[in-house]
C-alpha cells in the first residue's frame, strides 16, 4: 500500500480519457490527487476571457463529477502555480507530480519553472503531449528551419510518423484522503449581472462526453459534406468542436482516431483544419511574439487607424454590413462564430476600417468561447496578410459578395439581424440599394432601425490598397 500520493495537475486537459498525465498517475498505483488551479499569470492581455471563464465553470463542473465517480476529489487552488503546487506537494507528502504540456509562451517558461523547484525539493514532475498531434518543437524543414507554410508543414507531419493511439480512460483510480478546496461557485467564472452569457447554454453542451457525442454526430452525419458545407455560415456543416479541443474535453487523437476509424481515407479536409491548428501552434512555439506582433516583420511599419466609433460599431454588430453585423453578433450571443464568418469580420476590420488586428484579436479573446492563443494570433494574422503563409493584404474581401456566396438564403443574416429579415433575399445583403417601398415593406428604415454601411466598399478597398502599397514601397526604400 502506497502513502505517498501522486499529484495530477489538470490544465487545458479537462478529461480522463486520452490523458497520458493521469494514465501515468494510475499506473502508479499511488493514491491520485487531482488539482486545478486558476492561475492569472498570463499577462494582462491575454488573462483567460470572459466567455472562456464560462466554459471553464461548467468544464471543471463536469470533470469534477466524473472524477467522482472515479472516487477522487478534484481540488480547486486559485493564485501562482509556481507557489500553490510546491506548497501542496510538500503538505500531502506527494513526490511526483504529473501534467500535460501547454504550449503559450508564459505558461512554458512557468511550467519549467516549476520543474526545476520541484526537483530541487526531490519531487519527480513530468510532463506529456496531451493537446497536440504532433510535438511543435520537433518538427523541421529540410534546413532545419520552422516551417512557414502550411502545406509542406503537413506533408511533413504525416509523413514523419502516425498520431499514437489515443489512451483509454482509467477504470480505476485509488484515492487519497480529503483536501481543503476552494468552492467552483466562489470563482465566479460565470457572469451574474448582467448575464450576457444567458444564451451560452443554449448553444452549448460542456465537457468530455459533450465532445465525445458531438463528435460522433459529426462522423455520422455532417463530415461527408463537410468540404462543401464548412463555408456556409446557416449551415450546420461543421463539428463545433474548437472550445471541446481548447479546454481539452477531447484530444486532436481521439479525432484523429475516430475519424479514420470511421471514414478511413475520406476526411482529408476535416483533417486537414486540425492539421492548421497543429501549424499555429508550430508558429507560436517558435515565435513567443505571435500574438502581439506580426511575423512579417514589413507590417510592423503599417499604417493602421485610431477609430474607436469604427471599433465599436464592428464589436456591436452594427456596421450597417449586414453579414459584418450577423457574425459580430453571432459572436456575442453564442461565444462562437464560424469560420467564414470569422474570415469576413476580421477582414472588415483590418482593412475596410484599417484597425490593427491585435484589437480584433483582444475583442476575439475576450468573446470566444474557444479563445485559444494560437490559433487567435494565428488567425488574424492570417486575415491580415502579416502571418506565415496568409491571405494576401491585397485581397479584400467585399462583405456583400462574401454574403450572398455563403449565406444565399439570407438565414444567417435573418437570424442574427431580425430587422432586416424581412428584405427579400435580393437586398438582404445590400439593404441600402434597395428602393424606398421594399425598405418601408420591410419595416427597414435606415439610419433608424438599420444603420447606414459606417464606411464605402469601393472607398474602403481603394483606401486599404494605398496602405499597402506605401507599406511596400516604405520597405523597399528601407
Ligand atoms: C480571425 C480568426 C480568429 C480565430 N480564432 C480562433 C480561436 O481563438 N480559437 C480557435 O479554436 N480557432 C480560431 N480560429 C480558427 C477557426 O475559425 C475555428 O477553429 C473554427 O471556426 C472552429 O469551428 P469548428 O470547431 O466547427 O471547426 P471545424 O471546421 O469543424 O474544424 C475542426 C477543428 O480544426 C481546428 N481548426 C479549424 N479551422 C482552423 C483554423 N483556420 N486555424 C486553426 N485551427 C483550425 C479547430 O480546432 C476546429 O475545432 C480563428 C480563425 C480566424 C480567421
Amino acid at each position: 500500500m502506497h502513502s505517498s500520493p501522486v499529484i495530477v495537475w489538470f490544465r487545458n486537459d479537462l478529461r480522463i480519457a486520452d490523458n497520458p498525465a493521469l494514465r501515468a498517475a494510475a499506473a502508479s498505483g499511488a493514491p491520485v490527487v487531482a488539482l486545478y488551479i486558476l492561475d492569472d499569470a498570463a499577462p494582462d492581455l491575454w488573462r483567460r476571457g470572459a466567455a472562456s471563464r464560462w466554459w471553464l465553470h461548467h468544464s471543471l463542473q463536469s470533470l469534477s463529477e466524473t472524477l467522482q465517480n472515479l472516487g477522487i476529489q478534484l481540488v480547486l487552488r486559485q493564485g501562482r502555480a509556481e507557489f500553490l503546487i510546491e506548497e501542496l506537494a510538500v503538505k500531502i507528502g506527494a513526490t511526483k507530480i504529473f501534467w500535460n504540456r501547454l504550449y503559450e509562451p508564459w505558461a512554458m517558461e512557468r511550467d519549467s519553472q516549476i520543474k526545476i523547484q520541484l526537483r530541487h525539493q526531490n519531487i519527480d514532475a513530468q510532463s506529456f503531449n496531451a493537446s497536440l498531434l504532433f510535438e511543435p518543437s520537433h518538427l523541421r524543414n529540410k534546413q532545419g528551419e520552422v516551417f512557414k507554410v502550411f502545406t509542406p508543414f503537413w506533408r511533413a507531419c504525416l509523413a514523419a510518423a502516425t498520431p499514437t493511439s489515443p489512451l483509454a480512460a482509467p477504470k480505476q483510480l485509488n484515492s487519497f484522503s480529503e483536501i481543503e478546496s476552494d468552492v467552483l461557485s466562489h470563482w465566479n467564472l460565470t457572469p451574474r449581472r448582467p448575464n450576457w452569457a444567458k444564451a451560452f447554454s443554449a448553444s452549448w453542451d460542456v465537457g468530455e462526453a459533450a465532445a465525445q457525442n458531438k463528435l460522433k454526430l459529426f462522423l455520422s452525419k455532417k463530415i461527408m459534406s463537410y468540404k462543401i458545407d464548412r463555408d456556409f455560415m446557416a449551415k450546420e456543416g461543421v463539428s463545433r468542436l474548437s472550445p471541446h479541443l481548447h479546454f481539452g474535453e477531447i484530444s486532436p487523437r481521439q479525432i484523429w482516431f475516430m475519424t479514420q476509424k470511421k471514414i478511413p481515407n475520406s476526411a482529408d479536409a476535416f483533417l486537414r483544419e486540425i492539421g492548421w491548428r497543429e501549424f499555429c501552434y508550430h508558429l507560436l512555439v517558435a515565435n513567443p511574439q505571435m500574438p502581439s506582433e506580426p511575423l512579417d516583420r514589413k507590417f510592423s511599419r503599417f499604417a493602421w487607424r485610431e477609430d474607436f466609433e469604427g471599433l465599436k460599431a464592428w464589436q456591436k454588430g452594427q456596421t450597417g454590413y449586414p453579414i459584418i453585423d450577423a457574425a459580430m453578433r453571432e459572436l456575442w450571443v453564442t461565444g462562437y462564430m464560424h469560420n467564414r464568418a470569422r474570415m469576413v469580420a476580421a477582414s472588415f476590420l483590418v482593412k475596410h476600417l484599417l484597425i490593427p488586428w491585435q484589437d480584433g484579436a483582444c475583442w476575439f479573446w475576450d468573446t470566444l468561447v474557444d479563445a485559444d492563443l494560437a490559433n487567435n494570433s494565428g488567425g488574424w494574422q492570417w486575415v491580415s496578410g502579416c502571418g506565415a503563409d496568409a491571405a494576401p493584404y491585397f485581397r479584400v474581401f467585399n462583405p456583400v459578395i462574401q454574403g450572398e456566396k455563403f449565406d444565399p438564403e439570407g438565414a444567417y443574416v435573418s437570424k442574427y439581424v431580425p430587422e432586416v429579415s424581412k428584405l427579400p433575399k435580393r437586398f438582404i445583403h445590400r439593404p441600402w440599394e434597395a428602393p424606398q417601398d421594399v425598405l418601408q415593406a420591410a419595416d427597414v428604415t435606415l439610419g433608424k432601425t438599420y444603420p447606414y454601411p459606417i464606411v464605402d466598399h469601393v472607398f474602403a478597398r481603394q483606401r486599404a490598397l494605398k496602405a499597402y502599397e506605401n507599406l511596400r514601397l516604405e520597405n523597399t526604400k528601407a
